[in-house]
């Protein structure tokens, strides 16, 4: 288990990196660290390896008091996007190095290797220097190092940003395998909403320094709590449309729908709809956004259609083959939406 307590980190210069992170990562948990570039997730990481000293705070690892530790008596794996494995050692040197620091035997060592090697698909790799093997082998031995020392923990600074697409995939898939048969508590750190939904138990959003969401994927899916993780999350970006509320009713766009409880006269609101959740109406309706079909972009698993509605965008997701042809009008139709207010979610 890995606690953080009101962790800060000010780097000279007076950037707050982090600001008072509360955090609480349980056993064996795979907790995926989310957010942009520049928000404090490499930070956030290294202050808990032990790599930077917090401006205030503390963190527990098992219980154990760590704030003070040097980065060797933490018993954490850090594994970084650059993987950071010796170009001049061989496969099984790479993987016992951390073996070798604390000063395991050397038959002990090559026999901890091999097995780890095994377990990750490189036994037939082990004499092979770094520059002979592809980035997914390169990758899975930053992986084996990191596994060889059974660690209390282990952290990802983006360990898959460096694989082309496909072998993303197929090492995302390892990953959580790995993770589900070690049962080690992983904190993985990710700018991709798709790798951090697919891998996380649970998911924190970060934004300049702070936790501004924690929850499952399905809850920061489903419910995003601010504007702002709202934009961040899903492969379509969510809807997000001013509106007003006038005598219990939403005016959003041309189209009039219910407002929720908790709303006063002339209230500025934003209006979430995930293109999934949104449907097109052939015929005029009062609570539909009328548009007009402006772009068309096939997904895959079906088809983009986005509307020209005044000065706003609208997009839908539908079937491939229903989608609607360029330049028609149609009735946006939300099947289920979310109303923020000063950029919270209201409901
Ligand atoms: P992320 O990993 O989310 O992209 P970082 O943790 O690397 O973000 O950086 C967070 C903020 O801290 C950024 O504004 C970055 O410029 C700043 N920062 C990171 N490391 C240092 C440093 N050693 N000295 C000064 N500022 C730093
Ligand atoms: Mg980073």
């Amino acid at each position: 288990m890995i606690s953080l307590h009101g962790l800060t980190k000010v780097f000279p210069g007076g950037v707050r990196a982090l600001d008072a992170i509360d955090l609480t990562v349980a056993d064996g948990e795979f907790f995926a660290l989310l957010g942009p570039s520049g928000c404090g997730k490499t930070t956030l990481l290294r202050t808990i390896a032990g790599l930077e000293i917090p401006t205030s705070g503390n963190i527990r690892i098992n219980e154990a008091d760590v704030t003070r530790l040097p980065p060797g008596r933490r018993d954490v794996a850090m594994v970084f996007q650059d993987y950071a494995i010796f170009p001049h050692m061989d496969v099984t040197d790479n993987i016992a190095y951390p073996l070798r620091i604390r000063k395991v035997p050397r038959a002990e060592r090559v026999r901890k290797a091999a097995e780890v090697a095994r377990r990750l698909s490189l036994a037939d790799l082990l004499h092979r220097r770094p520059a002979q093997l592809s980035g997914g082998q390169q990758q899975r031995v930053a992986l084996a190092r990191a596994i060889a020392c059974h660690p209390a923990a282990f952290l990802f600074d983006e360990p898959l940003s460096n694989l082309d697409a496909r072998l993303r995939l197929e090492a995302r898939t390892f990953l959580k395998r790995l993770q589900r048969e070690l049962a080690v508590t992983t904190v993985f750190v990710t700018h991709d909403q798709a790798e951090a939904l697919a891998l996380a138990d649970r998911i924190a959003v970060m934004s300049a320094g702070r936790m501004v969401q924690i929850g499952t994927p399905a809850e920061i899916f489903q419910r995003p709590s601010t504007t702002f993780v709202a934009s961040f999350i899903g492969s379509t970006p969510m809807n997000l449309l001013p509106g007003t509320s006038t005598r219990g009713a939403l005016h959003v766009a041309g189209a009039v729908r219910a407002a929720p409880a908790g709303l006063g006269e002339g209230d500025e609101i934003v209006y979430g709809v995930r293109p999934e959740y949104m449907g097109l109406s052939e015929t005029e309706r009062q609570d539909g956004i009328p548009g007009t079909v402006a772009v068309l972009e096939n997904l895959g698993t079906g088809v983009l259609v986005t509307l020209e509605s005044g000065d706003h965008l609208v997009q839908a997701v539908v079937p491939e083959g229903s989608e609607p042809a360029l330049g028609v009008r149609r009735w946006a139709v939300p099947a289920r939406s979310l109303v923020y207010r000063d950029g919270a979610l209201l409901a």
